[in-house]
């Protein structure tokens, strides 16, 4: 089984497009979404309707769930806030409806699908010490996680080990060689809104059978997400940071 992995689309379709051509191209056979499909971004109800024709599941994310209930807005700074508001009233009833029944973690190829963390869906998980804690929260051998935006691989190999911290400094085109009875966590860094200071969309394959992880990137026309965000009066920080991967 080779699965395709996508998380943190935050509205931006022009890079979703991409991504999931890229995986098309790449032989995937099914596409899971780490949550996050909305929120920043100027396209949210596209990128709701192109999640839902392509990936097999998908998990609510912190900014799909403020999306429905505006009473957790305050635990973002003012740029995120004044994108949801904006995105809770783009949003069709149907879209909306669709990201309100988004389950917080799912299981699909026997692969946990978290977004923040396997412990709490709100949680960061940037270092090897918060990962150790973390392979104590679940009990499958491998999970999946977004939330940072960075691409990023933690791996226990063998039962009480050390947890190391696998990531390519060229994320594109990489691709991992994996114990086939280690634990694992990994990211697939952000389609929409990527923070390592790489701008192109992020995507994870994980080959289950060759027990593979292969980092992809996608280039997209940012500019023309960027004229979208623009003309959708969305904040010119958040018009801007898509251009520098940050
Ligand atoms: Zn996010």
């Amino acid at each position: 089984m080779r699965l395709g992995v996508i998380s943190d689309i935050h509205g931006n379709a022009t890079a979703l497009e991409a991504v999931l051509a890229s995986l098309a191209e790449r032989a995937v056979e099914r596409i899971v979404c780490l949550g996050d499909v909305v929120g920043y971004g100027a396209e949210p109800d596209l990128c709701v309707r192109l999640v839902r024709a392509s990936c097999a599941a998908c998990i609510a994310g912190n900014h799909d769930r403020a999306v429905i209930d505006t009473r957790s807005l305050a635990w973002f700074n003012a740029d995120a806030a004044e994108a949801l508001l904006w995105t809770a009233r783009a949003l069709p009833a149907e879209s909306r409806d669709w990201l309100a029944e988004l389950p917080t973690t799912d299981v699909v190829e026997g692969v946990l699908l978290c977004h923040g963390a396997p412990s709490n869906p709100d949680r960061y998980l940037f270092d090897c010490c918060t990962a150790e804690a973390e392979f104590r929260a679940f009990a499958e051998r491998v999970a999946l996680f977004g939330h940072t935006h960075l691409p990023a691989l933690y791996a226990r190999e063998e039962a009480g080990g050390e947890v190391v911290h696998r990531v390519p400094a060229e994320t594109e085109g990489a691709t991992l060689d994996l114990a086939p009875t280690a634990r694992l966590l990994l990211n697939p860094g952000s389609v929409g809104q990527p923070r390592d200071r790489d701008p192109r969309a992020a995507a994870l394959i994980l080959d289950l059978d060759a027990h593979r992880a292969e980092f992809v990137r996608a280039e997209y026309d940012i500019a023309h997400a960027q004229a979208l965000m623009a003309a959708a009066g969305l904040p010119p920080r958040l018009v801007r940071r898509i251009a520098h991967g940050v």
